[in-house]
């Protein structure tokens, strides 16, 4: 700190300008705030502060030229034309004002160390991803930063935090133009994403502008919306190759310009609420229409298979469409205003729990989903019209519904099926904020025994308030890969049908269904014998379940004495008790990724070590392989910007990571070591393609292991998912101790298809001829070495794949917790001897289709 009160006596001769702590805490350097927006320097050049009281100070004598109507931040303009941005916590625009008290108004004049915001830090805290504050310069082109605190704790009014100095004359003169005179900055620019302007970059570019002195409105086909407005911008119906003009007008027109820009030009890869197949999921499932479809029985509909399983029910039309709320009370607009504000509030307050909840679980995609409500809740637009509908009388739940509605129909005239499919957002807050205004229907709360329910298409908020003990098959007539509703029901393991068509709807309600989601077929009004049928092999299924399951905790081995372990993937350890439950023999992949996905900042070395060590007592003894870090490409995490590249899955993943992010690898590796007890861990490394990389990261294994004084050496082993690797698995060989063959990327790269591309799922088939090839060239590679293989796949998980697997000469399959029961049931009615010999005619057949009727033939499945 001396080098700042040296410069704080200087700083008048010199021109300089000295700003106090405006909040007593620690020092936070800018590159480690955790929101990339404000540490790659967006807002200009400044400095973080992790507050340890609730209150915001003015750090120099000003002007207060912006205070956000959230109160969580406020920009004051110096007497030199500085113009200092102080935001309090990350994110916190969505806390929407809650936990904050501004103790000042726009354009007051303030003096050093008089207070500007109270805030409630316990709210704040809870509320948001972080409490770390900014300082930023926001005309840092006009002024540097010459000095700045640089480490300790300051105190609020009274620590020097940083020395400015104007760049130069003109700089500063200019500068104070730009703060009185409201400029405009226009933009063009082309959406490369896929889907176009659709909800998350909409959102996004929202927040970006959102701290900037500046109106800014995005157009497009003759028509504009305002940033503010998600609903707006999705209305605009820019879809992919959109040329948009980005409109600013304000002091600070320019960087509300850039920001939002630089949103929309954004690599939009990952995106989980548009495109559910980029989830974490290792097996997407495949949606294919079923053969044969054309030649359907006279009372049966085809579908896609969203989540496949067998049902009978009675076909219930869940429509929450007929909440019909009365169109006016006897209340005044006022109260019916208040009424609504108290829905709102009730709503986000539930929607922020189920967000909380799905993330915990894991389940990232439908958290996203829910977190887009949240911002589509909040809109202006909607606001707005729904109060100028109250205030002619109407009651809030119409006013509301009607509103909703409108905006539906600006979206279903959009000419893009990403944009439109938007709508089932919107219909869902509607029933939401309907149900929280104390209205519902009836009707569709009682649910027969067995319900088969059929909508249009299901919003992700009927699914999770679903009574699942009554509903045994969801049937939509729209809906697709990229419906919400798909993703639900799949995690929730309801039988699903999507895509069936308006023919759905001719079917009456109360009618007995059989659904085969499985074969994408639904027969309605079935004869006694197809229910007996379904029944029956309904029953059966769980019959076998539950015969798997009294066996699953025993050793599986085929019929001749080969033994095969059966692991499991886990990702959480949630998910390390229910492999244990159901009986896996060791885990054979833990996805490391998952555990840290919604951090702020890279894990420490004592995160990881209690993380692994927590999943490894959960395992009661059994052996956990730890796969090191693997973003990347379709597995994003929070904590990385990594800058967008034009083929991720080509790029920067797996292990390549640690060209440019050592550090993330070798926290991860002395935090491995530390787990006890030591055998119990082996270390899988991703992405390798060549012995050279191996032989790099064994040596660096080797010696963190040594400093942290261990004696023993680890078990490293290589996954083989890039075809050069199963290609040289001898030379690899030499210096692992085992290899885990990772289909679902192996696939991908020996086929060159997608693994996230919904349209090519029923093509990018693990049991091509050319896949099983590799696999066994790993086999024939790692036997030179007296290694062990494993397929840490999804292939791994089919049951068709199984026997082709053993038979190449596999001696682990690592496969979904829930699934291993069945593939340990699926293992011991194989004869080995049968499965080696087939295997090498699968290797000669053309195509996946051939493999998988040769599979099919031989060894039906239960
Ligand atoms: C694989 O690629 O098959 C694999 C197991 O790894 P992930 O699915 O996590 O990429
Ligand atoms: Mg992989």
């Amino acid at each position: 700190m001396r080098r700042v009160e040296e410069s704080r006596l200087k700083s008048h001769s010199e021109g300089h300008i000295v700003l106090l702590a405006p909040m007593t805490g620690l020092v936070v350097p800018l590159a480690n705030v955790p929101d990339p927006v404000f540490s790659g320097g967006m807002f200009g050049d400044g400095i973080g502060i992790d507050p340890l009281e609730g209150k915001l100070v003015a750090p120099c004598d000003g002007v207060v030229m912006h205070l956000a109507r959230t109160g969580h931040a406020v920009t004051i303009t110096t007497a030199e034309g500085a113009e200092i941005l102080l935001h309090i916590g990350i994110d916190t625009v969505e806390l929407n004002g809650r936990g904050f008290a501004p103790m000042i108004e726009q354009g007051a004049a303030v003096r050093t160390g008089d207070v500007l915001i109270e805030f409630d830090q316990d709210v704040v805290a809870r509320n948001a991803p972080s409490l770390v504050s900014v300082i930023a310069i926001a005309n840092s082109d006009a002024f540097g930063i010459v000095e700045r605190a640089d480490s300790g704790t300051l105190k609020a009014g009274q620590s020097p935090l940083l020395t400015l100095r104007a760049k130069d004359g003109a700089a500063v003169a200019a500068s104070r133009e730009a703060s009185s005179v409201s400029e405009e900055a226009r933009q063009s620019i082309v959406l490369e994403h896929a889907g176009g302007l659709h909800a998350r970059p909409a959102a996004r570019a929202r927040e970006a502008a959102r701290g900037l002195d500046a109106r800014v409105e995005v157009r497009f086909d003759g028509k504009k919306a305002a940033i503010e407005s998600v609903v707006g911008l999705l209305g605009l119906g820019a879809g992919q190759g959109a040329t948009v003009e980005i409109v600013g007008i304000g002091a600070q027109a320019q960087a509300a310009v850039d920001a939002v820009v630089r949103e929309l030009t954004r690599e939009a890869h990952g995106e989980a609420e548009e495109k559910p197949a980029r989830q974490m999921s290792p097996a997407p499932v495949t949606a294919v229409r079923p053969q044969g479809a054309d030649s359907l029985a006279p009372n049966t509909l085809a579908g896609v298979c969203a989540a496949p399983g067998i049902a009978v029910g009675k076909l219930v039309r869940w429509d929450d469409a007929d909440i019909d709320p009365p169109e006016t009370t006897g209340n005044t607009p006022a109260a019916e205003s208040r009424q609504l504000d108290k829905a709102l509030a009730a709503v986000d307050a539930e929607l922020n729990t189920t967000v909380r909840d799905a993330s915990q679980r894991g389940a990232h995609g439908e958290a996203g989903i829910f977190a887009v409500h949240r911002v589509l809740l909040e809109d202006p637009t909607l606001i707005d019209a729904a109060r100028d509908l109250i205030s002619l009388g109407k009651s809030a739940g119409f006013a509301w519904r009607e509103t909703i509605r409108a905006q539906i129909g600006v979206l279903s005239k959009v000419d893009d099926a990403l944009l439109a499919e938007r709508a089932a957002d919107l219909r869902d807050i509607e029933k939401r904020v309907l149900r929280a205004l104390g209205y519902s229907n009836a009707a569709a709360r009682s649910l027969p025994d067995e319900a088969v329910l059929s909508a249009g298409e299901f919003t992700p908020s009927d699914l999770s308030s679903l009574d699942r003990k009554r509903v045994t098959a969801l049937v939509m007539a729209r809906g697709g890969a990229t419906s919400h509703a798909a993703i639900i029901a799949r995690q929730a393991g309801i039988p699903a049908l999507v895509a069936m068509g308006d023919a759905l709807h001719a079917i009456a309600d109360g009618t007995q269904v059989v659904v085969d989601a499985t074969a994408g077929r639904l027969e309605y009004a079935p004869s006694a014998l197809d229910v007996e049928r379904a029944r029956s092999e309904r029953e059966r299924l769980a019959g076998v379940r539950e015969a798997n399951r009294r066996t699953s905790q025993q050793a599986a081995a085929t019929r001749d004495g080969r033994a095969i372990e059966v692991a499991a993937n886990i990702a959480t350890l949630d998910d390390a008790t229910t492999a244990v439950d159901n009986g896996a023999d060791a885990v054979g992949l833990l996805r490391t990724e998952l555990l840290f996905i919604h951090r702020q900042a890279a894990p420490t070395v004592d995160d990881h070590r209690q993380s692994y060590q927590s999943i490894v007592e959960a395992l009661q003894g059994r052996t956990a392989i730890i796969r090191t870090l693997d973003v990347g490409a379709d597995k994003e995490v929070d904590y990385l910007t990594l800058p967008p590249e034009p083929n991720p899955a080509l790029g920067l993943r797996g292990i390549r990571l640690a060209q440019v992010r050592p550090d993330l690898l070798e926290d991860q590796l002395r935090g491995l070591l530390a787990v006890q007890p030591v055998g119990k861990v082996r270390i899988l490394l991703p992405m390798v393609t060549d012995a050279g990389e191996l032989v790099r990261l064994r040596k660096r294994i080797d010696e963190l292991s040594a400093e942290s004084g261990r004696t023993d050496k680890i078990e490293v082993g290589v996954m083989i998912e890039v075809p050069s690797a199963a290609l040289l698995a001898d030379q690899l060989s030499k210096h692992a101790d085992f290899l885990s063959i990772g289909t679902n990327d192996l696939t991908q790269y020996t086929l060159a298809m997608d693994r996230c591309q919904p349209d090519l799922a029923a093509q990018a088939d693990g049991l091509h001829p050319a896949v099983l090839r590799l696999v066994s060239a790993a086999v024939q590679g790692a036997e030179k070495h007296g290694k062990w293989v494993g397929v840490c796949g999804a292939l791994a998980g089919d049951p068709l794949a199984v026997p082709l697997l053993v038979g190449l000469g596999v001696t682990e399959l690592s496969v979904d917790p829930v699934s291993v029961p069945g593939i340990k049931a699926r293992v011991r009615n194989l004869d080995y001897q049968l499965c080696r010999q087939r295997a090498q005619d699968a290797l000669a057949l053309e195509s996946a289709q051939a493999v998988r009727a040769l599979s099919r033939e031989i060894w039906p499945q239960d």
